[in-house]
């Protein structure tokens, strides 16, 4: 160990070493995959209850590393946001996006999840705007996810900026409901399109008396503001049947389908399951 100038020795120095290396690493890596065309998009379908048909998929951003093989987001999207690589992984996102969902059916949305820090970027509404301009996509077929962490350092230029996209027709979800600090106040900021309420509510919905309580609460209270609600993680049949009793308005999760490829999106729709 050594010692620093205060006299603290730093017994850690070999392991954090290592942790920055492989960080190191995976920026590296992460720099080569946008040029190297090594990300994907997946489509996760969200099931609309009350008209009973799939009202929409979420993008989820796929990376297929040569030799590191499939690396999950959660693996590299922290990495992506303290580099700042999100914003430009996050721009092919949002052009990758809108350019699958012109295929679709006019009535089925796409949503795309914005980091904070795209988010913040001042290219931003430009972005979105090329996306919409070369797709071809109309505004109210894209749905933004954000989570309240967006509003963290100053409110009120993301509240503008949450007004001017919505002018523009776009739809606003917020997501991860519930996991954060205050979520309340935010709802009362913005009145969002839609409130995604966390799969760890909704995992212990059938079970735990809580956690059922909380969504019901939450699907009353986004009732109550006139916001559709989405069940993320739906696994099982008894969850779903709480939820529809709960009116909830949509679900997402493996009961009803994985994320797919983009290819077998038209499929889906046109297989016109039923929840
Ligand atoms: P998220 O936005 O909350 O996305 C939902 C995650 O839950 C996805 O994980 C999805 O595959 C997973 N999921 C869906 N249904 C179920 C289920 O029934 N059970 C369980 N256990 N999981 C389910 P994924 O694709 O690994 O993405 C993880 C997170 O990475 C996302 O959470 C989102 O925060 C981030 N992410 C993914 N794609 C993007 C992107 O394009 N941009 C940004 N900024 N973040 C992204
Ligand atoms: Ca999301
Ligand atoms: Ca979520
Ligand atoms: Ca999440």
């Amino acid at each position: 160990a050594k010692q620093d100038g205060r006299g603290v020795f730093r017994f850690f120095e070999p392991a954090l070493d290592a942790a920055a290396r492989k960080r190191r690493m995976l920026e590296l890596d992460l720099r080569e995959a946008i040029q190297g065309g090594q990300f994907r998009l997946n489509f996760q379908p969200i099931f609309d209850l009350k008209r009973d048909r799939i009202g929409g998929f979420e993008a989820l951003l796929r990376w297929e590393h040569p030799t590191r093989g499939n690396v999950p987001p959660i693996e590299f999207i922290s990495v992506a946001e303290e580099t700042g690589l999100i914003i430009a992984i996050g721009d092919w996102v949002m052009q990758e996006a809108c350019r699958q969902a012109t295929a679709w059916p006019d009535h089925v949305r796409i949503a795309v999840n914005v980091s904070p820090l795209q988010f913040r970027n001042s290219g931003f509404p430009n972005v979105i705007f090329q996306a919409l301009s070369h797709s071809g996509l109309a505004p109210n077929r894209l749905e933004i996810e954000i989570t309240e962490s967006v509003f963290l350092d100053g409110e009120t230029t993301v509240v503008t900026l949450l007004h001017k996209l919505r002018a523009m027709g776009i739809r606003i979800a917020l997501d991860d409901f519930g996991t954060g600090y205050s979520s309340l106040s935010y709802l009362r900021s913005f009145p969002f399109d839609k409130i995604k309420i966390d799969k760890s509510f909704v995992n212990a919905v059938a079970e735990d008396k809580s956690a059922a309580a909380i969504v019901r609460a939450i699907v009353d209270l986004a009732t109550a503001l006139h916001m559709e609600t989405t069940a993320e993680g739906v696994e099982d049949r008894d969850q779903l049947s709480e939820l529809r009793g709960q009116g909830c308005s949509s679900i997402q999760g493996y009961l009803f389908s994985r994320p797919i490829e983009g290819e077998l999106v038209e499929a889906m729709i046109g297989s016109a399951m039923s929840a």
